[in-house]
């Protein structure tokens, strides 16, 4: 008998992403300058494997979030409730934000990154600010004008109104209302069918991001950058392994350490993709397979979270206003942070989790508070590493949340929860 044990997907994935680390890096050493290979195989091979993973995942967003919302809405025996769970989690998306950028200030304050002078040299890239949305005009976006383009647009938070309202309906429009929710549940268990094939393909999929990525990414700019890099990373590792924890532990008694490890998945997802969107439908399988988490309370948080909850993203922020401004010799006082907490919060809800969308959002930032927004152009080399990391904390926020406001409404079943090895038999 063969005694070995199959490879898990996580496993498959670590490997995927050691391998195109190693195959991207010996490319750019002793091919960096050659234009066949940057044309073939960089922005060829690398370029169209990476984007048809990443365009699988993107694909299974909307019918998942859809199709898995209205199935939530049509389950709550009360949809009475959907007010509070609403209210409990966006209270909670926003509280963890604020704490996470003050606590990026407080560590960038006394660190101080920006204050040597070597730093003001470090880039000639500059950066111009695309337009934020205000937030007058994220407040009517919230509202669908039309559904169909709603969804051809990806618009989240459009989507699940639609999809809330349309669950309401079902669920009180008597005999008709029950046929189309079985028909739902049975799209639903399509869907997630659908999802687990293409979670498959993850590790090839994340070979060829990490390939590309690191036969083009120059790490000589995070020299420069370094103290801004390692503050950032820092603050990132503090949210993730000290705050979550914590505030999990105190509000639900469930282990952190269970919760970190099931997180394992979404998070290298996360972190190859750099956009909590199309990494929704691993959150939604962890959270609902793994964490034991009912889908009428997943399929509402979740891509709610993905939507209005950046907390890795806020510390980017927090962290680059103090560098920017020391950078530039400008003193922020006590309500010039105030502001810049209260604007990158509210910031996060009137954009969509996708790669790089936490640079449009510091513009908005700095401006509140009179820095120059060309700033960001000092920054924007390390960027995209900086990306993956903080894009894996914002899918472990939206993750606890999810699990704090199920416990509350006692919508989770812990034996799954404890069970290490729940949801990971398709795995083998
Ligand atoms: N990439 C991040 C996300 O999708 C957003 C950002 O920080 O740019 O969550």
């Amino acid at each position: 008998m063969n005694s070995k044990k199959p490879l898990t997907l996580t496993m498959k994935i670590i490997i995927g992403m050691g391998l195109g680390i190693t195959v991207g890096a010996i490319i750019q050493y002793l091919f960096g300058d050659n234009t066949f290979v940057n044309d073939n195989i960089v922005n060829g091979l690398f370029l169209a494997g990476g984007k048809i993973f990443v365009n699988s995942l993107k694909m299974l967003v909307v019918p998942l979030v859809f199709v898995s919302l209205v199935c939530g809405t049509c389950s709550l025996a009360d949809p009475s409730k959907l007010g509070r769970l609403g209210g409990k989690s966006i209270l909670l998306y926003l509280t963890t934000t604020a704490i996470a950028i003050t606590l990026a200030i407080g560590l960038a304050l006394l660190i101080s990154p920006g204050a040597s002078e070597t730093v003001t040299m470090t880039s000639n890239a500059t950066f111009s600010a695309k337009e934020a949305p205000s937030f007058t005009q994220v407040l009517i976006n919230i509202m669908p004008s039309n559904p169909i383009n709603a969804m051809a647009e990806g618009n989240m938070l459009q989507i699940i109104v639609f999809a809330l309202l349309f669950g309401i309906s079902i669920t009180l429009a008597g005999e008709a209302g029950k046929r189309i929710a079985l028909f739902f549940n049975d799209l639903n268990e399509v869907v997630m069918k659908l999802v687990v094939i293409l979670m498959n393909l993850a590790p090839y999929g994340v070979f060829f991001l990490m390939a590309k990525l690191f036969s083009e990414i120059s790490l000589s700019t995070i020299g420069n950058l370094i103290q801004y890099f390692l503050v950032v990373l820092g603050a990132l590792a503090i949210h993730a392994l000290i705050t979550y924890p914590t505030i999990l532990k105190v509000l639900t008694g469930l282990s952190p350490v269970i919760f970190i490890r099931k997180m394992r998945d979404a998070a290298l997802f996360a972190f190859s993709t750099a956009s909590s969107n199309a990494t929704m439908p691993v959150t939604l399988e962890t959270a609902t397979k793994k964490m034991g988490v009912d889908n009428s309370i997943a399929s509402f948080t979740v891509p709610l979270g993905a939507t209005i909850n950046m907390d890795g993203t806020a510390i980017m922020q927090g962290v680059a206003t103090v560098f920017i401004a020391q950078v530039y010799g400008i003193d922020l006082t006590v309500p010039d942070f105030l502001l810049v907490i209260l604007t990158a919060t509210l910031a996060s809800i009137g954009t969509a989790g996708v790669p790089g969308v936490g640079l449009i959002m510091l513009a908005m930032v700095l401006q509140q508070v009179n820095l120059p927004v060309e700033g960001i152009a000092l920054i924007i080399g390390v960027d995209r590493l900086l990306d993956m990391t903080r894009t894996a904390v914002n899918v472990t926020g939206d993750s606890m949340v999810t699990i704090i406001v199920a416990k509350s409404e006692k919508e989770m079943e812990l034996d799954v929860y404890n069970d290490p090895w729940a949801g990971s038999k398709k795995e083998e």
